[in-house]
Parts: structure tokens; sequence; C-alpha cells
């Protein structure tokens, strides 16, 4: 069979980075419009275009503007119920086991919402749907003064530590606000015990993942620019943190024209556990097995190649160990499969 063809049939599957906000259907786009009281076109084909990303997408700046529909949509509880509830079903149906959905409470609360309110709705919805997925709580830089919201972000996170969130985030326009202006996130973090992934090595260079390394994160959303820097890969690979790897963002936001320009042979082999995700399904109109076959056609990868992604997937999660254990007896089993 090829290898293609078998993704397509994988259940096995699951994707650690992943925006609850760039990840919105058109189907999902018009229900949270009819309970937010948003009027949108009412052609499909304009409303995807607007969620998704332009092909003249020239930086990551741009392409974060993609965002500001979803977030308006999302502004009350049921908005954001909904919302979640819709994205687990999705992944329930494209093949997923597990998933780490991350959203910006502070993000949602134009209407009123307190970020506490906004968490605890989409929570929720991960409830209804019964699909198994970890809720990830984004710390914002975007410039504004939002010191206050970003500690508040990391002390939810620490709050419903046990109860769906399984940790917190930095992510926003990493080349205008650098690591460096948020210290403050990583030591409240650590003070608390609070599991934290760093976007960095996306739009800025390894220096961006040193800095989120030596601050204490436990995994780096995207971090392919770390290969610019042997000394940063060294610390990757010390310090064991796994990588994000979202392929066709990383596309679409001009860190590389193709995926086999991505480093991630070259990481596997240095020993870095590298993870496939999609970042955002909607803005980059992509799913999680489009992802993979989109890496196994870039690098060549056969079976055993894939077997390790889907495995450090597992591995680098922020799940518990009975929940990994499971996951990775269905990884074994589906495998097992391919003829
Ligand atoms: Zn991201």
């Amino acid at each position: 069979m090829d290898i293609c063809t078998f993704i397509d049939s994988l259940n096995c599957l699951a994707d650690l980075h992943l925006h609850l906000d760039g990840s919105v259907s058109v189907a999902s786009a018009r229900r949270l419009a009819a309970i937010e009281k948003v009027s949108l076109p009412d052609d499909d084909s304009v409303l995807k275009s607007m969620l998704m990303v332009p092909e003249d997408c020239s930086n990551l700046n741009e392409y974060l503007e993609r965002f500001s529909l979803p977030v308006s949509l999302m502004q009350s509880k049921e908005s954001l119920c909904t919302a979640a509830y819709d994205l687990c079903t999705a992944l329930a149906d494209q093949g997923l086991m597990y998933a780490e959905i991350r959203f910006a409470p502070q993000k949602h609360c134009e209407k009123g919402l307190t970020q506490k309110e906004a968490v605890m709705a989409v929570l929720e919805g991960i409830r209804r749907s019964g699909f198994r997925a970890g809720l990830i709580l984004c710390c914002m830089r975007d410039g504004s003064d939002n010191c206050a919201e970003n500690l508040e972000t990391v002390r939810l996170s620490y709050e419903f530590q046990n109860r769906g969130v399984c940790a917190c985030d930095l992510a926003g326009a990493e080349a205008l606000f650098p690591n460096e202006n948020y210290i403050y996130v990583f030591k409240e973090a650590k003070r608390l015990g609070v599991k934290l992934t760093v976007h960095s090595g996306e739009a800025l260079g390894a220096e961006s993942v040193r800095v989120a390394l030596e601050n204490g994160a436990d995994r780096i959303g995207h971090g392919v620019r770390s290969a610019e820097d042997e000394n940063v890969v060294r610390l990757l690979k010390e310090k064991d943190i796994p990588l994000e790897i979202c392929p066709t963002s990383n596309i679409n936001t001009c860190v590389v024209q193709n995926v086999s320009e991505l480093p991630v042979r070259k990481f596997m082999e240095q020993g870095i556990r590298v993870t496939i995700n999609t970042d955002n399904m909607s803005v980059s109109s992509t799913d999680i097995k489009n992802e993979l076959k989109k890496t196994v056609k870039a690098f060549g990868f056969g079976v055993p190649e894939l077997k390790t992604l889907l495995v450090n997937s597992v591995a680098a999660s922020f799940a518990d160990d009975t929940l990994k254990e499971k996951c990775l007896k269905k990884i074994e089993d589906d495998l097992n499969k391919y003829l």
C-alpha cells in the first residue's frame, strides 16, 4: 500500500499544536455568527477565503491578521463552547485519538467575559464532544500592555491544571515582541509548576529558541530555525525538548518555500524529538493527515519514520501516563496493519 493511502486510513493520530481560532470551519463560523449576531457573506467560498491565509502572504504578521474574524465570532460562553465542540468533533472524524488545543482567553473578553469564563466555556465544549483533548492557554505578545492579562492566563493554567488544561503557551508576533520581553511569563509558569510551550524559532532565529530553552520551556512551538545554530540544536538534544513543527504554516509565513527545506530529517537524525502538527487548520487550509503526507513525501519517509513521528507526538504530549500508554498501543496496533 502507498504510504499516503495508509496515512489516510489511520486513526491513531495526535496534534499538539492546534489553535482554536485558526481552525474554525466554514460551517462552524456560520453557527458562531448566528450566536454572536454577526453577519457573514452568504457565499461559502467568500467566507472560506476570509478564514484562510492569502496566497501572497509575506510574513507571520500578515498571517496573524487572519485571526481577527474568528476571534470576533467567539466572544460568549455559548460561541466558545460551540467552537470547541465543533473542532473536537472534526478532529475525531479525521482520525485523531488525542489533541492539544490552544487559545488565548484574553482575546475573548471583548464583550465582558472574564478569562476564567472563556476557559470554562472551551473546556465544556471539549467535554461535551467526548473527544480526548488537553487545553493549552496562550499568553500573548502583541505589543499591548498586557502583563497583568498574561499573568492571569498563567495562573488560570495552574488553577485548571488537573481539570482539562495541560499547559500554557506564549504566542503572537515573535519578531516584533521577542521572548526577552516576556521572561515574567516563564518565571510565573515555573513558579507554579505549569508546563510551558513557547512559539520560537519561526519568525526569529535560533537565539529566540535559546532564550526559551534557558528560561525553562518544556516544548518549542515550531523551532525550525534552531537549525541555524548547532549550539541550540545541541541544547535541544541535551534538554530533550520536543519541537512542534507545522509544515504548511511555515510555508504560509515564508519561513521556507518547500517542506523539504525544513530540517525535519536532520533533526530526527540528530535525536531531536520532532512532532508534526497543523497549527491552524482553517487559516492554512490543512489537517493532520495532509501535514503527515506532505512530510513523508518531502523526505521520502517510510513506515519506520512515520511511526517515530506518531510515537513522538504521544511521548511529547502533556497527557497523563495512562492515556499515553493507551495511545502508544493504538499506534502499534494500527501500524501493524501496514502490508
Ligand atoms: Zn502556533
